[in-house]
C-alpha cells in the first residue's frame, strides 16, 4: 500500500471524515467506526509510519506523544480512573489491518486478560 491509497493518511488529510476528539501538530485522535468498547479511539501520527516498531526506530519522541495522547483521549472521555487498555496490533497475524500505526484507545467496560 501507498502513503496516497492509505485510509489514514486520508482521514488526516480530511479526505475520508472521522469524529475526531483531539488533536496536536503531529497527532491525530478519532473514534473506531466499529468499536469494541464503550470507549474506542485510535491515535495515529500525521505523518505516515507503518509500525509502532518502525515508529520506535525513526522518531521515538512521536512514538511517546502518541502514549501520551492515549492516555489525555482516556481521561476526556472519562475512563482514566477505571482503567483503560492502549493496543498496538503489529503485523497481520496480529491483527493489523491498516498499515498506518495506531494505537487502540479501549475502556468503559472490563477488559479480560488474556485478549483475543
Ligand atoms: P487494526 O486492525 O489494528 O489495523 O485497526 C484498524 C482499525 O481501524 C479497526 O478497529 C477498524 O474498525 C478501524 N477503522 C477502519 N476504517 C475506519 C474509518 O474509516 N474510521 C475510523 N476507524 C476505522
Amino acid at each position: 500500500m501507498t502513503e496516497q491509497d492509505c485510509l489514514f493518511c486520508k482521514i488526516v488529510s480530511g479526505d475520508v471524515p472521522a469524529t475526531v476528539v483531539r488533536e496536536t501538530d503531529r497527532t491525530l485522535a478519532f473514534r473506531d467506526i466499529n468499536p469494541q468498547a464503550p470507549t474506542h479511539v485510535l491515535v495515529v501520527p500525521k505523518e505516515h509510519h507503518p509500525t509502532a516498531v518502525e515508529l520506535a526506530s525513526s522518531d521515538g519522541d512521536l512514538l511517546a506523544e502518541l502514549v501520551r495522547e492515549a492516555h489525555q483521549v482516556a481521561v476526556a472521555d472519562g475512563v482514566a480512573e477505571s482503567g483503560y487498555r492502549v493496543v498496538f496490533n503489529t503485523g497481520p497475524g496480529a491483527g493489523q489491518t491498516v498499515f498506518h500505526v495506531h494505537a487502540h484507545v479501549l475502556g468503559g467496560r472490563g477488559l479480560n486478560w488474556p485478549p483475543g
